[in-house]
């Protein structure tokens, strides 16, 4: 399959995260779950005015599942996906203020509390992860789409299954090295509490889901 490379900005700001010695990595967790709720929102706010869309409350949520013995995290939402298009143009591109914002302060000064500060986004993930795969399925839409990557050398777009409009989001979480745990990612307590202290305020349910062993 053709590997796709990301565009010259994306992929620095990619390699930013992947090499990140940012101490604050659980704030990846923070970054996905404010995905999943905005693509929540998108649904609320079209079902406002598209009489055919009910939004039935206790259908959307998010849900957080740490599979510890295959080393994955995965976040899942309801909310409106993404087109095959929009997999492209949202992943492998930055367009967005918060993650420009970011990178430009990033170069300026030497301040690393300024990942905390600003939305680095969906990369983020890379700090965590050393793969990530994104299948979604957009609203309105028969098909699914997979996206793939292991960071800077690029990603892949090819169909796949899924039954629910939504997105799932998961990584493989890298394996520990002297300096850096990467285990408590996998730990469903203390990802309650990377929850509790970041996304509390997420007007959507956040269940966690603990893989059987
Ligand atoms: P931002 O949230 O600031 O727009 P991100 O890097 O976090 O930037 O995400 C980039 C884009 O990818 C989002 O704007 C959105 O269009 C898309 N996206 C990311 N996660 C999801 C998701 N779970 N569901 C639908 N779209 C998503
Ligand atoms: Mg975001």
């Amino acid at each position: 399959m053709e590997k796709k490379q990301f565009q010259a900005e994306s992929k620095r700001l990619l390699e930013m995260m992947i090499n990140s010695i940012y101490t604050q990595k659980e704030i990846f967790l923070r970054e996905l779950i404010s995905n999943a709720s905005d693509a929540i929102d998108k649904i609320y706010y079209k079902a406002l005015t598209d009489s055919t869309l009910v939004f039935d409350q206790d259908h959307y949520y998010i849900k957080v599942t740490a599979d510890a013995e295959n080393r994955t995290l995965t976040i899942r939402d309801t909310g409106i996906g993404m087109t095959e298009e929009e997999l492209e143009a949202n992943l492998g591109v930055i367009a967005k203020s918060g993650s420009l914002a970011f990178k430009r302060e990033h170069e300026s000064k030497d301040g690393h509390d300024l990942i905390g500060q600003f939305g680095v986004g969906f990369y983020s993930a890379f700090m965590v992860a050393d793969e990530v795969i994104v299948r979604s399925r957009a609203l309105g839409s028969e098909r699914a789409y997979q996206w793939q990557s292991t960071g800077a050398e690029g990603y892949t777009i090819e169909p796949c299954d899924k039954q629910d409009v939504g997105t799932e989001i998961l990584l493989k979480i890298k394996e520990n090295t002297e300096d850096e745990n990467y285990d408590e990612y996998l730990e469903p307590y203390r990802l309650k509490a990377i929850i509790k202290k970041y996304s509390d305020f997420i007007r959507y349910p956040i269940k966690m889901d603990i893989a059987d062993q």
